[in-house]
């Protein structure tokens, strides 16, 4: 799992995460007879052109997404409920570590969507099985509740809220589970299946 240059970076043909082809900008020091060989502050970004290696599929760097969901929590206690307020929130960390405070975003989605994973005979393609993950995800940790209705165009699914985080203050915690490098149709199809399943 790619976790610094080339994190989120998935290719949506194929799946292919190691390595791509990325046009980069560059300054090197030009004279006369041309240049040395090795390009100085080289930048790129989400615009940048970007070819996978493995499938050649060519598009820019924002087009190759690698899907995932951040988590978001509420936590509330019989204490904070009688004032109406969340005892904590905060972000669920992968490894599901809870980090307090909305300035709190992990670098990394909680869950990310792992290409290795997928067994080609499985699926007719890449985007049914990240659709397929992702409804199974959502349906295991008991997001069933669209932020919005209809849900359509949804952007994240909470949980009941009635998950118990420690009995002796009654502490219950509330989960959402926020898309993340999601194409709209996929999301849409999630969306959709989501629905269904009420
Ligand atoms: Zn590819």
């Amino acid at each position: 799992m790619n976790t610094n240059c080339l994190q989120g970076v998935m290719c949506p043909q194929c799946g292919h995460t190691t390595d791509f082809h990325i046009v980069i900008e560059a300054s090197v020091l030009m004279t006369d007879e041309g240049h040395d060989n090795n390009p100085h502050d080289t930048e790129w970004n989400e615009n940048s052109g970007i070819t996978c290696p493995r499938c050649r599929f060519q598009d820019i760097v924002d087009e190759f997404r690698h899907p995932g969901f951040f988590v978001t929590i509420e936590t509330v206690t019989e204490a904070s409920a009688e004032t109406g307020e969340h005892a904590r929130s905060g972000w669920w960390e992968p490894g599901g570590w809870l980090l307090e405070g909305a300035d709190n975003k992990p670098p990394e989605p909680a869950f990310l969507f792992d290409p290795d994973d997928v067994d080609d005979d499985d699926h007719e393609d890449l985007d049914e099985a990240i659709v397929e993950w992702a409804i199974a995800l959502l349906k295991r940790e008991g997001a069933m509740h669209p932020n919005c209705e209809p849900s359509d165009d949804a952007t994240w699914w909470g949980t009941e809220g009635n998950e118990v985080l420690d009995f002796a203050t009654g502490e219950t915690i509330r989960k959402s589970f926020h898309f993340h490098g999601f194409s709209i149709q996929l999301r849409r199809q999630v969306n959709a299946c989501m629905a269904k399943e009420d």
